[in-house]
């Protein structure tokens, strides 16, 4: 469904140039969980923001359903970081996760719909009216992810270290959140993130990314079982074995570049 194609980013300017990536090749099924890991600045953002079509590559290409994004393409959404920063603080809830329902043309009972379907499937029902500013970080990240989902021909989601900002609580509720969404929509699902647990967590595969300029180091199949929990899966022994090969391969390959230099 997604094919990321010898994808290579330099940032050229101001008389600073960054080989951000170096050759990325991936694929990603349709309906498949996949996590991509990675230490701060190996280019996690730059490859997302490549995928969405919000940034050119160097060279190499993103196919999405065989055809080359060029720009955002239809069918694909994004949630970023900084949740404070990605809702109106002016628009109530609903309306926030309607916009981008609206700015498509969709028709209003439809919309009403939509909006109410995915506010319901990340445990909103009851915030339709409420103002983001009023709702905790966790709730607004919520909000971001219903904003995100409320389409009928929405089908990947790319997630930029959505979770980094909220407290370790909150954390794991997201976490699981975000598990329960997926497996309700069967939405593809891309998610970035630095945390090796996390990765590990959530993922039906792990890939992983080196130092600048980066490449894949390694992907990794998750054999735990579909059912996960806070409690059962971090101490399934499987687990702990799984996040020490994520964590050995990068420490490696940060290694490696290091001797290179
Ligand atoms: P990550 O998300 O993994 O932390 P980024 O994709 O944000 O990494 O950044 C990768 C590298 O590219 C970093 O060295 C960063 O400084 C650089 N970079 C990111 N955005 C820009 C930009 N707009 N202009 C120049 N350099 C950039
Ligand atoms: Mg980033």
């Amino acid at each position: 469904m997604l094919a990321i194609d010898g994808l290579r980013k330099v940032y050229d300017g101001h008389g600073r140039r960054v080989e951000a990536i170096a050759d990325i090749t991936l694929t990603v099924e349709d309906g498949e969980f996949v996590c991509i890991v990675g230490p701060s600045g190996c280019g996690k953002t730059t490859l997302l923001r490549c995928i969405a079509g919000l940034l050119r590559p160097t060279s190499g290409e993103v196919l999405l359903d065989g055809k080359r994004v060029t720009g955002p393409p239809p069918g694909l959404a994004v949630v970023f970081q900084e949740y404070g920063r990605s809702l109106f603080p002016w628009l109530r809830v609903a309306d926030n996760v309607e916009l981008p329902l609206r700015a498509a043309g969709v028709a209003r009972e439809k919309r009403r719909r939509l909006v109410a379907a995915a506010l319901e499937a990340v445990g909103l029902d009851d915030a339709h009216g409420a103002y983001p500013w009023q709702l905790s970080g966790g709730m607004q990240q919520r909000v971001a992810i219903a904003r995100a989902i409320a389409s009928d021909e929405q089908r990947v989601l790319l997630m930029d270290e959505p979770f980094a900002a909220v407290d370790a609580q909150t954390r794991a509720d997201l976490e699981d959140l975000i598990r329960r969404v997926w497996a309700l929509t069967g939405f593809t699902v891309l998610f970035v993130t630095h945390d090796i647990d996390e990765s590990v967590y959530l993922g039906q595969r792990v890939v992983m990314l080196g130092s600048p300029p980066t490449q894949v180091v390694e992907e990794l199949a998750v054999d735990l079982p579909l059912d996960r929990d806070q409690l059962t899966t971090r101490s399934d022994p499987r687990f702990a074995e799984l996040r020490g090969r994520v964590y050995a391969q990068i420490q490696k390959a940060k290694l490696e570049k290091l001797e290179k230099t």
